[in-house]
């Protein structure tokens, strides 16, 4: 049985934005993926700061992000399981409900090279491989990683893009402008919730 290939792009996504699409879809053509699945996460490990906007507001953004994109789905795994959302919880929950599929993570390089650190990262890398991409700043050094990540993970060329989410908040909060870093229905969804206002 030929097995469906899927993109696992995990994230915040407070808010979605263009480097998120980017970096799927340079994954999915460079990797030969079938789909991309965009999952956000309910409460991040490795990430201190509240969220900005609630769980229903982050996956609402998604499905406007990626509406009419064929290969591109979102997926509520997470924020509907609660608490602390570890990666190899999400793994092991998607591979018993979709034994069809197989699943590689798609991860910007400030991830990739966190990921000595993730929550039992060697039976996540045995279970899934690492698709990284750079962002700026963050070169990706494999020869830091240990041999049982390095040999799992693909870096793949995208054209550097400088955009993030927290310097979306801060733009907003600031009165500035966001318009292009966002798709427009993005943009609206924000505008219209008042999000991230201070
Ligand atoms: P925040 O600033 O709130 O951390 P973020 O922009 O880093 O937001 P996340 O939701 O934390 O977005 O990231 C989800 C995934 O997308 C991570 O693997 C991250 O590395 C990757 N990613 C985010 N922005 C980019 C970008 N501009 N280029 C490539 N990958 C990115
Ligand atoms: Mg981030």
């Amino acid at each position: 049985m030929n097995l469906i290939k899927v993109g696992f792009m995990g994230g915040t996504f407070d808010p979605i934005h263009y480097g998120h699409l980017l970096a799927a879809e340079t994954a999915r053509e460079a990797c030969g993926l079938d789909e991309v699945w965009f999952i956000p996460s309910f409460h991040p490990p490795l990430k201190d700061n509240e969220p900005g906007a609630d769980g229903s507001q982050r996956l609402e953004m998604v499905y406007r992000a990626i509406d009419f994109q064929p290969h591109f789905r979102a997926m509520d795994v997470e924020l509907e399981r609660g608490g602390t959302s570890f990666s190899i919880d999400s793994i092991r929950s998607l591979q018993a409900a979709y034994p069809d599929r197989e699943f590689s993570f798609i991860i910007g390089s400030d991830r990739v090279n966190d990921l000595p650190q993730w929550h039992l990262i060697e039976e996540l890398a045995q279970l899934v491989r690492f698709i990284g991409v750079e962002r700026p700043g963050e070169p990706i050094d494999t020869s830091l990683l240990p041999s049982f990540i390095a040999n799992r993970l693909t870096v793949i060329e995208m054209p550097l893009i400088e955009i993030s989410s927290t310097d979306i908040r801060r733009r907003v909060s600031e009165g500035r402008s966001i318009r292009f870093l966002v798709p427009e229905k993005v943009y609206s969804f924000i505008k219209r919730n008042r999000l991230y206002e201070s």
